[in-house]
């Protein structure tokens, strides 16, 4: 008997039909001997669409929300009508749906009096959407005889208050996940929880950035000691570049830990960046699947770095970032420059996705995401106020419309030339080059180029991609 963590994408629970898919992979796994704890997203669109409500709320659009209040009401209700038959279950469900609608509203209707939107509540806002979808599902699951129960994850897991894109606690969260999570499925309870979400000690919603599921599922995975993490989604696996630019893309068999951390990292958006972190140490292995192709064993990540030939593994792209430089003459041999330019973007509430500097000292790049990068440079261009009026530093510039492009890939350490094949490739495509990055495990190279060129460098450089898969 295994215990298997699964977590379904907003794809795989975005109609009655996918529902009904997840509760039959869910059946099969149980039927099986197994034990499992489900975690979800919300139905496909809904996050988008309660962010937009907010933001029409603020903006003093009560139709707006009033209009995605009705959707979320039909949406869920629709799932109820058409998987749960009459009876008490369905109407305690369809309650609760009304209710948690009716507490979006009143939400609304507050941040529509006054007219402000803060961190805080927009993470209660759009934690609706997995409150919702998880309450639905399980009854679908009990409806199969399965003993299903919902549960909001905010019990179990705990969080500072950076709202938005949250610190997780890991020993308190634990412990819940013991104490209260464990014994239920002792008692053969099938947990469904809500992915995305957690809270501060003083119980406040907070959630985990866009995309957090699938960190959520990695969370409950390595809190329970599970054997495998299941990530179910909408594709066949974690493929050699995203399908959507390069419809040749094709699914890796085996990617490691650390290839899928760089993969999420810069741009795959398949798998939440900080997915592997709480299962690493563990040595879960992961497996990301394809709910509407069950049968296919989808793609495996685990700790070994791939033993097989294949060098590039997979492309990816970073869409609307800033590349920020600091340069000038007196910059040479002043120490702590960097490090102030660093501490400063940081403070400036900002992550650095890149970094760059040429041998000659004169100037160093860095890449941020684009709604940050504005402040940075004004935060900047105040830090070193001085440098600037004493020449030693020239000037601090910020680049838009610029991408990051990473070839992935930890058969690249210890092949020579990988990187000359790259950016051969780029040169033959009449891609400039603005700057490049390569990480010291030497199992990525990231660089940045024009925004218009994203789909002519990602082609170009699948294609070599695929040619070291073909190797393999
Ligand atoms: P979910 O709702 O299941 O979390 P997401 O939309 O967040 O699904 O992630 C799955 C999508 O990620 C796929 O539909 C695909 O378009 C996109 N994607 C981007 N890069 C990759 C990649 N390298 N491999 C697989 N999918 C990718
Ligand atoms: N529903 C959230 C989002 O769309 C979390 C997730 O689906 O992973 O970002
Ligand atoms: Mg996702």
């Amino acid at each position: 008997m295994k215990l298997l963590t699964m977590k379904f994408g907003g794809t795989s629970v975005g109609s009655p039909k996918a529902i009904s898919q997840v509760a039959d992979i869910v059946e099969d796994d149980l039927e099986a001997g197994n034990r499992v704890i489900v975690v979800v997203s919300a139905m496909s669109g809904v996050t988008d669409s309660l962010i937009d409500a907010a933001r029409k709320a603020a903006a003093g659009n009560k139709w707006g929300y009033l209009s995605t209040s009705e959707t979320l009401r039909e949406r869920h209700a629709d799932v109820l009508k058409q998987l749960v038959p009459e009876g008490d279950d369905h109407d305690r469900t369809l309650a609760q749906v009304n209710a948690l609608v009716d507490d979006f509203v009143n939400l609304c209707n507050a941040i529509n009096i006054l007219g402000e939107l803060t961190p805080r509540i927009l993470d209660s806002i759009v934690a609706f959407g997995e409150r919702l979808s998880s309450r639905v599902i399980a009854a679908v699951m009990r409806a199969r005889g399965i003993q299903a129960r919902q549960y909001d994850a905010g019990q179990f897991v705990i969080t500072d208050d950076r709202y938005q894109a949250a610190n997780l606690q890991w020993e308190e969260t634990v412990s819940n996940v013991q104490s209260r999570l464990l014994p239920a499925l002792e008692e053969g309870i099938v947990p469904v929880l809500t992915g995305f979400i957690g809270q501060t000690r003083d119980g406040v919603i907070t959630t985990l950035g866009r995309g957090g599921s699938d960190y959520s599922g990695a969370i409950f995975a390595a809190a329970s000691d599970s054997d495998e993490l299941i990530i179910w989604t909408d594709v066949d696996g974690v493929m050699t570049t995203d399908p959507r630019i390069d419809k040749r893309a094709r699914v890796l068999p085996y990617v490691s830990y650390h290839e899928v951390g760089e993969l999420a990292f810069y741009g795959a958006k398949v798998l939440h960046p900080k997915t592997v972190q709480p299962i690493l140490d563990k040595r879960i292995p992961l497996r990301v699947r394809n709910t509407f192709n069950p049968t296919f064993e989808g793609t495996l990540i685990g700790p070994d770095s791939a033993p097989s030939a294949t060098v590039i593994k997979a492309v990816t792209a970073v869409r609307n970032v800033g590349l920020l430089t600091v340069s000038g003459r007196g910059m040479i041999g002043v120490p702590g420059i960097a490090g102030r330019a660093f501490l400063t973007t940081a403070k400036a509430g900002a992550n650095i996705l890149m970094i760059s500097q040429a041998s000659s000292e004169q100037s160093f790049c860095f890449v941020v995401m684009d709604d940050k990068s504005r402040a940075v440079k004004q935060a900047l261009e105040q830090e070193f106020e001085q440098e600037i009026e004493q020449r030693n530093i020239d000037q601090i510039d910020l680049l838009d419309e610029v991408i990051i492009i990473t070839v992935v890939g930890s058969g690249m350490r210890g092949t020579p030339g990988i990187a000359g094949k790259v950016f051969t490739v780029m040169g033959q495509n009449n891609i400039n080059v603005i700057a490049i990055a390569q990480g010291a495990s030497e199992c990525s190279i990231s660089f940045v180029v024009e925004e218009a060129h994203l789909e002519r460098a990602v082609i170009a450089l699948h294609e070599l991609a695929l040619q070291t898969v073909e190797m393999a």
